[in-house]
């Protein structure tokens, strides 16, 4: 076996299954067909999930320092501007960064690929999968080089991390179901003043359709998205001289443009693979879905496929869990898939229609409709819990178990942990609880009850344990993420929740263990 596993695509989906695997010591090679990173930006918007994840992996700082925070979205209908909607913050409580960050997909690849060095894989550029052969222990790669020769190589595992087009997708027969949307999108990064309001996001709803402004880096640097006008529909020489009138007509005529560094049309699918897995191929990102960019969603989904995948393949790769634990990923993401395709096309189908009462909508009624729900705190919240993805649940999961006890209103088995600030000794300051955590392991969260003394079999070093000091503060903090005592919460390697209940009973978390992840090899290791 050459490797186990080969990441085919180094784009933000494959760049952080590597690193995932990589900082877990298991021994992966990634490789591209392109010559070298990709300088288009594409996408822009980085969610507060994706965040949490990147402080784990050590890169979240420099995101932070490279981004920018989009405090607020300003709506303008007809050349004025009708609402703005506050976005800064509006997670408070709910993440320790509760916010949205423009950082364009090169900043965010480029970051990735730094720290892939950390545990030294290097990506094999200029390398494109041409063939698969599955075999019962392994898969054959069939890998072709720029001067046409031909290499195999033998990987217990292949991850398609390959883009729309995947090959990995392709070559195991997997159908790609959905449809494109008729309208075609320009994109272009600019610099250019005129009366949006600076860092802020704009929309611009019109009649026919909008134009999104997201500030970028640096000063009047805006990045526009617009749906291209009927009239100009079906010519493939637009460059964005062709659509400035358009703009101009909407966000008003002092719009001056002074550099354009990329622009691209785009037509928009909507599809997902009818399937996430073949054997010993997976899926990721946009080789397993693809949506409109409404909700800035498609690089964060793609992110979390491998977040979700990585710790699940170390643990077989180790030979620490049986194979079926793999399943899981399909059943956890799938489903995720599919109600983003369902929402990001309702969104879109508003934000894009061409009819008469569509056109109306957009201009009179969206933009204050959407500025007053925003006061209200539960659809903050709900908003927030939504786009930041967050919110993401696996409450069908195999891997999910809720004992009897719990209260309907508290966290349970396939929630993500909520984010928490707790005294974690009897005299210490109030700490990030999510900093505490070690996504390399499970950690056992003890709430309101002594741990057992005898410990909990089965984990071994790959479980922490955290007993939840009694205190006033802590009280409060539990209180309002309704968490009852006493409690106790196994979380997963991702953050996730696997097993919760109220008494804690060490027994049963090996059961859980040694049942539900299919963990029983490393209970073995261990005893
Ligand atoms: C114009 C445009 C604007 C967008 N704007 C947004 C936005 O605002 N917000 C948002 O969230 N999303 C946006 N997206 C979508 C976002 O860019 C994707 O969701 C994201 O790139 C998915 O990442 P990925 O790693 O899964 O796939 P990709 O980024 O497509 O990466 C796939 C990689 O696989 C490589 N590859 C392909 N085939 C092979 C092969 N056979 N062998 C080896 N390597 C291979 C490719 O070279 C590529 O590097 C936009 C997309 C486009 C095109």
């Amino acid at each position: 076996m050459d490797t186990d596993v080969l990441v085919v695509g180094a784009g933000p989906t494959g760049l952080m299954l590597a690193n995932q695997l990589g900082r877990r010591g298991v021994r992966a090679r990634i490789l591209d067909r392109h010559a070298g990173p990709s300088l288009q930006t594409r996408a822009l918007g980085v969610q507060a999930r994706t965040l949490e994840i990147y402080s784990h992996l050590g890169i979240v700082d420099r995101a932070l320092e490279l981004g920018k925070r989009a405090t607020g979205a300003n709506m303008w209908a007809e050349g004025r501007r009708t609402a703005r909607v506050p976005l800064g913050d509006i997670g408070r409580d709910m993440s320790p960064y509760p916010f949205l960050l423009i950082l364009g997909q090169d900043d965010n690849e480029r970051l990735l690929g730094e720290r892939l060095h950390q545990w030294g894989l290097a990506i094999e550029w200029n390398t494109e999968l041409v063939g698969l052969a599955q075999e019962a222990d392994q898969v054959i790669a069939k890998l072709e080089q720029p001067d046409g020769t031909i290499r195999e190589v033998k990987a217990a595992w292949v991850a398609g991390c390959d883009g729309a087009r995947s090959a990995v997708r392709e070559l195991s027969g997997i159908e790609f179901q959905g449809a494109p949307y008729e309208h075609v999108f320009f994109v272009a990064d600019t610099r250019m003043t005129g009366p949006m309001v600076p860092d802020e996001l704009n929309i611009y709803f019109w009649r026919d359709g909008f134009h999104l402004f997201f500030p970028m880096r640096g000063t009047d640097h805006w990045r526009i998205v617009g749906i291209v006008p009927p009239e100009l529909r079906g010519r493939d020489d637009l460059t964005l001289d062709h659509v400035i009138p358009s703009i101009r007509d909407e966000a008003g005529a002092a719009l001056a443009l002074q550099d354009c560094t990329w622009f691209s049309t785009y037509r928009i699918h909507h599809r997902r693979a009818e399937r996430f897995r073949d054997r010993r191929c997976f899926l990721l990102g946009d080789a397993a879905h693809i949506h409109s960019p409404v909700g800035a969603q498609g690089m964060n989904t793609g992110l979390q496929d491998a977040y979700n995948l990585a710790w699940k393949l170390a643990l077989v790769v180790s030979g620490g869990a049986d194979p079926a634990l793999l399943d899981s990923y399909e059943a956890e993401r799938i489903p995720v898939a599919r109600r983003l395709l369902s929402t990001t096309d309702r969104a879109f189908s508003l934000v894009v229609s061409d009819t008469k009462l569509a056109g109306l909508f957009r201009t009179r009624i969206l933009a204050k409709t959407m500025a007053l729900a925003m006061r209200l705190k539960r659809i903050q919240r709900l908003a927030f819990l939504t786009i930041s993805q967050t919110g993401i649940r696996y409450p069908d999961s195999p891997l999910t178990e809720t004992l009897p006890g719990l209260p309907e209103a508290a966290p349970r088995a396939g929630d993500r942990f909520p984010w928490l600030r707790l005294k974690l000794s009897a005299n210490g300051p109030t700490e990030d609880f999510f900093g505490k955590l070690d996504d390399t392991r499970f950690t056992l969260i003890v709430i309101g009850q002594a741990a057992p003394p005898a410990g909990v079999p089965g984990l071994g070093d790959l479980l922490r344990t955290h007993v939840i000091p009694s205190d006033p503060a802590n009280d409060r903090e539990l209180a309002r993420a309704q968490i009852p005592q006493p409690a106790f919460y196994l979380l997963r390697p991702d953050g996730y929740v696997g097993l919760a209940g109220v008494r804690l009973d060490a027994a049963v978390v090996t059961r859980y263990i040694s049942e539900r992840l299919n963990l029983d090899a490393a209970i073995a290791r261990f005893r």
